[in-house]
């Protein structure tokens, strides 16, 4: 072998071993990407009102809600669905710098009549968990009151098909909270079986609702009344489910799927800023 071609060949087995490492680092680096843990907030709202007689914890003035937005934007927060956490960690999808969820529970008719416009002024998501059963009622008008209806299937579906807003599960007619039922836990006088066979039925109800009328399969089961049995968390994580929101008043910090079925949410009543609640909370 000539000189030449000696050099010739050490600098092609040298390009060579420079290639495979570069490669190696951005396989590490995508690694790390999916692997790194995520802090996000994700906020829990209920209902919106202009009416200083009905506000209450869950009942809060559209312009609280309108300065949370102002809030989140001016500390370069992005609004994401939880199908993008969830693709996050399950395709390697990017996120956003500081990402943060808000959840709106139960559907209210004020969401759509107040939230709604307020997410388009300001370009922002958020998550609606619509009980099935009360927007199914919502479609006979004397079902229908500004003050306490929930959305009808329209009104939620134009809401998702804008972009801004995805709907989940919520369950179809197990939001009760009495001395009987809570939610979606165990009752007292029935059976493992028969209580998973009841929960099942109900999710199962609901997203078959969503599916058909809003066009999307919910990944998301929210617990009403953060209510919740032993049983409970594998029953939804076998229907597919591949998020869980309970109402734990805490910041989450997100490293793996499994986290993904304990996202905990702070309570956005009126007796705080939302930088008291996200910041100082988040240091208790
Ligand atoms: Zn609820």
């Amino acid at each position: 072998m000539s000189i030449k071609l000696k050099t010739l060949t050490a600098l092609i087995l040298i390009a060579a071993v420079i290639m495979m490492s570069a490669c190696t680092e951005t396989t590490r680096r995508t690694e790390t990407n999916v692997s790194e843990s995520i802090k996000i907030p994700v906020i829990m709202y209920h209902g919106l009102t202009e009416s200083e007689k009905l506000r209450n914890t869950y009942m809060i003035p559209p312009s609280l809600f309108e300065n949370d937005l102002k809030y989140l934007q001016e500390q370069g927060y992005t609004t994401i669905f939880v199908s993008e956490l969830v693709d996050h960690f399950k395709k390697g999808k990017k996120l956003p710098e500081k990402p943060v969820i808000l959840s709106f529970d139960d559907g209210y008719l004020n969401n759509y009549t107040y939230a709604f416009p307020l997410l388009k002024k300001y370009k922002s998501k958020a998550v609606i968990s619509p009980i099935g059963l009360a927007a199914d009622q919502a479609e006979d008008e004397k079902y229908r009151s500004p003050k306490w209806s929930q959305c009808k299937w329209g009104e939620l579906r134009e809401m998702y098909y804008s972009g801004l807003v995805e709907i989940e599960n919520h369950t179809y007619s197990l939001h009760k909270n009495d001395s009987y039922v809570q939610g979606a836990a165990k009752r007292a006088d029935e059976s493992d079986e028969d209580y998973e066979k009841r929960l099942r039925a109900d999710l199962k109800q609901s997203n078959d609702r969503i599916t058909k009328l809003i066009g999307r399969k919910p990944c998301a089961f929210v617990y009403p009344f953060g209510a919740k049995s032993k049983n409970t968390e594998s029953i939804v994580r076998s229907m597919g489910f591949s998020a869980i929101m309970d109402c734990e008043n805490k910041m989450n910090i997100i490293s793996s799927e499994e986290d993904l079925f304990h996202l905990h949410r702070f309570l956005r009543d009126d007796k705080k800023t939302l930088e008291e609640i996200i910041v100082i909370e988040n240091q208790n």
